[in-house]
């Protein structure tokens, strides 16, 4: 049996392992690619996943990064099923149609700019609605705790990881010659504690095990000082009259903050007169599910359900249309705005942010993971302006950061998650993390457990024999893309030199070409501060 790392490879995003028996192939997850410029690069590479050669995919949950290239394998030759728990199929629709969408209006943008550029606008989009409206019928539901049999010689089983609605820890069992082999893929493990969903399963056996480690170099503050934060934060705007800027994903996260607030409004923490806009069509479609199967949520809420509903408060208004959106901006006053996308990188959050960064008194509240590369990611990071729709914005605004809400467990969670565990000969990948904190989670795990552990790279393929061990590793060496920043430099130089040599001949133009080329040279030095701020 092989396995192959196509994405979350010492990276958070792109999830996607491809598992050839004698028998069959098959993929676990099929993650997009988010950040960077040049990791996002992967995912126009669909011939290393040879779709129409995947047999099913098996999905552990709805986020994008690890469904989001669902489209795209769709549309080159893979017809199979894709098995996922109910909430999960119906959370991947909306998620994807959204993700369709946002590639459809980038690649109008890229379009419109190459043909100012004088360039041909041949640019299409990673995927279109068509390619993920596609993928909807060949989605196969399925629920917790049964196991089916996708593949001759081939069982699965979903368990409750206590991530998002409907998000599974899979436990694949392979009868291969005779023997029968467990994996099991973490998906992403969820924090304990969470407002609506279970806590993780407990697995004990496994002969190798994929878990993620986003977390795996920290733990998250407790429960109870996340909610004080997010009070504070409130009062910190409210009495300043200024809004609250929330980026979620619309998934879970909006769901929890709104249940956070329903909590404050119950300790009296949340002014009567403060509007809550859930500027999101997503997230409410999304909210709808998560009424919708209710047996997927923790006991306490399903109690709370029936005689309340935490997901709602007396003053929450939604915004469905850009009208309604573009109307929170005019308005005046202290409000709290919740809008997608989680990390800042797409969506109407842009908007709320470019209207409310420079203004001294508002709040920015991070609720969730930054991927390296995104906005969000500069703006926890300190960043002192930042770039939205081509315009620096000035960050005046406070900046809140509060990882108790994570729906992911951090370090001790996932070393007990593992204590579980009872085949001593065991072997662990780590995958869904940056490298450097996979290394110090690997580091634990050893300090702590008898485990072996690996850190697969992208493109690696395993061969893993049947039983427990690992046969033969072939590292297929995936130099790291050099990028020559000496050359550019020198370009860069040499340029500056060439300007300042015909000095006299710009201060001849007409002062109308002068302030031009003026306007041109300041373009270019507000680059090399963007980079100066970058660090
Ligand atoms: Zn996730
Ligand atoms: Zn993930």
């Amino acid at each position: 049996m092989k396995i192959i790392f196509l994405g979350a490879a010492r990276t958070v995003t792109g999830s996607c392992y491809i598992i050839e028996t004698g028998k069959t192939r098959f993929a676990v997850d099929c993650g997009m690619y988010q950040g960077a410029a040049e990791i996002e690069k992967r995912n126009w590479d669909v011939g290393v996943y040879d779709p129409a050669h995947i047999d099913f995919f098996i999905i552990t949950h709805a986020h994008i990064d690890h469904t989001g290239l669902l489209p795209r394998m769709v549309k080159n030759g893979f017809h199979g099923p894709i098995y996922a728990t109910e909430p999960t199929g119906d959370l991947l629709k909306i998620l994807l149609l959204d993700s369709a969408h946002i590639q459809e209006v980038e690649a109008v943008w890229k379009n419109k700019k190459m043909q100012r550029n004088g360039k041909a606008a041949d640019f299409s989009p990673l995927y279109t609605l068509k390619d993920a409206e596609a993928v909807g019928p060949l989605v196969m539901a399925k629920t917790y705790d049964y196991s089916f049999s996708p593949a001759p010689g081939v069982d699965v089983r979903f368990q409750d990881a206590g991530h998002i609605l409907g998000a599974a820890i899979v436990e694949i069992f392979i009868r291969e010659n005779g023997t029968s082999t467990k994996l099991v893929f973490s998906g992403d493990i969820g924090r304990r504690h969470q407002l609506l969903v279970e806590d993780p399963s407990i697995i004990r056996e496994a002969d190798f095990l994929f878990m993620e480690s986003t977390y795996g170099n920290r733990n998250h503050r407790g429960e109870k000082d996340s909610l004080n934060e997010l009070a504070k934060a409130i009062d910190y705007s409210y009495s300043r009259g200024e809004k609250i800027i929330i980026p979620a994903f619309a998934v879970e996260r909006t769901q929890e903050i709104l249940y956070s607030l329903y909590l404050l409004n119950s300790e009296g923490k949340l002014p009567k007169d403060m509007p809550v806009f859930l500027d999101s069509p997503l997230a409410i479609r999304a909210t709808e599910i998560f009424r919708r199967y209710r047996s997927y949520l923790d006991g306490d809420t399903q109690n709370l359900l029936k005689n309340d509903d935490p997901l709602h408060l007396p003053q929450l208004e939604f915004s469905s249309t850009t009208e309604q959106s573009m109307r929170i901006n005019e308005m005046r006053g202290s409000a709290i705005v919740i809008s997608a996308s989680g990390m800042a990188n797409a969506g109407r959050i842009r908007h709320h942010l470019r209207h409310n960064l420079w203004r001294p008194g508002a709040s920015i509240v991070f609720v969730g993971f930054q991927a390296e590369g995104t906005p969000g990611r500069r703006m926890v990071d300190g960043a002192r302006k930042i770039r939205i729709f081509n315009e620096d914005v000035v960050i005046k605004a406070k900046i809140f950061t509060i990882n108790g809400f994570s729906a992911h467990a951090g370090r001790d969670q996932l070393l007990e998650w593992l204590g579980h565990f009872q085949n001593k000969k065991m072997q662990i990948f780590l995958v869904h993390g940056e490298f450097a904190v996979q290394q110090q989670l690997a580091e634990a795990i050893r300090a702590k457990y008898d485990f072996a552990v690996d850190i697969p790279e992208y493109l690696e393929e395993i061969q893993l024999k049947t039983g427990a061990e690992i046969e033969a590793i072939i590292k297929h060496e995936v130099p790291e893309p050099q990028i020559d920043l000496d050359t550019t430099l020198d370009d860069l130089r040499a340029k500056i030199e060439r300007i300042n040599n015909i000095k006299q001949k710009i201060q001849k133009l007409s002062f109308a070409q002068k302030t031009e080329i003026q306007e041109l040279l300041k373009e270019a030095d507000r680059s090399i501060d963007e980079v100066d701020s970058r660090l």
